[in-house]
């Protein structure tokens, strides 16, 4: 049996990256006041139609969608905005908490694409939505927050694109002008792009095949288009982010490949993982609460590509304390066996990642092995150690060897290892 195509085991050395990054995450979304929310999976397949657009990619040629036992057509989810914000609704959360609520997810996406590196058909994705305000300061924050993570993992060359879209108002403006200036190349567009033109000619920016061409780069760009309100609210996110120090370069073309966006759009780029690589990207959806049977409430969010991040990562030296699962072997010779089995379980008490010795074997591939997983220590409880009531602790670094007594073991490696 194999796995399916474009889903992928993580392994445990990679799943030991897979949870420093996710501590790196929580701990900043925590930090910047965002906490967790957990969706299902599997939605109603109409979730995504009405919310991400039945015009995209993702709705009309990626989703997962079947009918279930009960006759209901489902959609495992290709993205994590429509459940947050669903959820949202359907508890009525804008009653019940303080607005901006303020939310983060990470978890497994599914889009049927052509797998390649970084496309999968299952993959991971961190995100961070805050619903109920518009303040721009809200936008620089969301933008910041994404920018100190990926500077806290390590990830200081990717490129901050910034744009806007505008509101519905806007858009109306600037779809007729950009069908004006598309129209007379329709027949160099492909396929997908020509039905675009009457059915989202918005899209055609971001097409993967379109998108780079000399008419589609020299189109009309929105920010001429944006109305003193959504002029004002995008000068207001760049000056928060200068004042933080934040670079970012402004983007005229980005369009994001999802419907529900409105005003602020972003994406950090790398050209390290392949042509042109998004890591992370986002922006303002206003109208989408409302979309989905809520109140008229405004919100923004971003969602980042774990595997993307990891390829990056891959090519830079691997986070210290990812790599080892333990600290400590603990081996037991002879009559030594029953106190090691005890000191075993005694350092794990007290907090220290110890590890047995399993299999019984020569106190040389011992220490080969430990030193294989990345421990530190060894302790050894021989026949000679057992009679005087005393251990000895082997460093697999100086390679220096001590001997002491038992009941200072647990005390001595809490205070090495801390
Ligand atoms: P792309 O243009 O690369 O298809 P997208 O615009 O469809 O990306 P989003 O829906 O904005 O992507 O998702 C946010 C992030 O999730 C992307 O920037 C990317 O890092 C990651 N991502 C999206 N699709 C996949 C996939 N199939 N496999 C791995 N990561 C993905
Ligand atoms: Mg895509």
């Amino acid at each position: 049996m194999q796995v399916l195509r474009g889903m992928v085991d993580i392994l445990p050395a990679e799943a030991r990256r897979w949870q420093w990054i996710e501590a790196v995450f929580r701990e900043t979304a925590s930090r910047f006041g965002y906490g967790e929310i957990r969706t299902p999976l599997l939605e109603h397949a109409e979730l995504y139609e009405r919310s991400v657009g039945d015009t995209t990619d993702i709705v009309q040629k990626e989703m997962y969608v079947f009918d279930d036992r009960g006759g209901r057509t489902v959609a495992l989810r290709p993205e994590g905005t429509a459940g947050v914000v669903r959820a949202f609704v359907e508890h009525k959360l804008y009653g019940r908490e303080t607005l901006p609520l303020k939310l983060f997810y990470m978890g497994p996406m599914f889009r049927y694409e052509r797998p390649q590196s970084g496309r999968q058909r299952q993959f991971h994705q961190f995100g961070v939505e805050a619903l109920g305000s518009d303040d721009p300061f809200l936008d620089a924050e969301i933008i910041s927050l994404a920018w100190f993570f990926l500077q806290s993992i390590g990830l200081d060359t990717v490129e901050l694109h910034l744009g806007s879209i505008g509101c519905p108002g806007c858009r109306l403006r600037y779809r007729e002008r950009l069908i004006r200036h598309l129209l007379p190349h329709r027949d160099e567009l492909c396929e997908d792009c020509r039905r675009r033109l009457d059915t989202n000619p918005l899209r055609i920016l971001d097409c993967k095949i379109d998108g780079d061409k000399p008419f589609v780069r020299s189109a009309p760009t929105i920010l001429d288009d944006l109305c003193d309100d959504c002029k004002t609210h995008f000068t207001q996110v760049q000056t928060a982010l200068d004042a933080l120090g934040v670079p970012y370069t402004i983007d005229p073309h980005l369009a994001r490949g999802l419907d529900y966006y409105t005003k602020t759009v972003f994406e950090f780029i790398d050209t390290r993982i392949g042509a042109k690589s998004t890591v992370l990207a986002g922006g303002r959806y206003n109208g989408l609460v409302k979309e989905l049977g809520g109140p008229d409430l405004p919100g923004i969010g971003f969602a980042a590509g774990v595997e993307r991040l990891m390829l990056l990562l891959e090519k830079k030296a691997v986070p210290s304390g990812a790599a080892a699962a333990f600290d400590v072997v603990v081996s037991g010779f002879g009559t030594g066996q029953d106190v090691a089995w005890k000191l075993l379980f005694a350092l794990r008490e007290a907090g220290v990642r110890a590890e047995w010795s399993f299999d019984q074997k020569k106190l040389k591939a011992v220490l080969r092995d430990a030193d294989r997983a990345g421990a530190r220590y060894v302790v050894l409880v021989g026949d000679d150690e057992t009679v005087r009531g005393e251990v000895t602790l082997k460093d697999l670094k100086s390679g220096e060897q001590t001997t002491f007594s038992q009941e200072t073991l647990v005390e001595r490696l809490k205070t090495l290892l801390s």
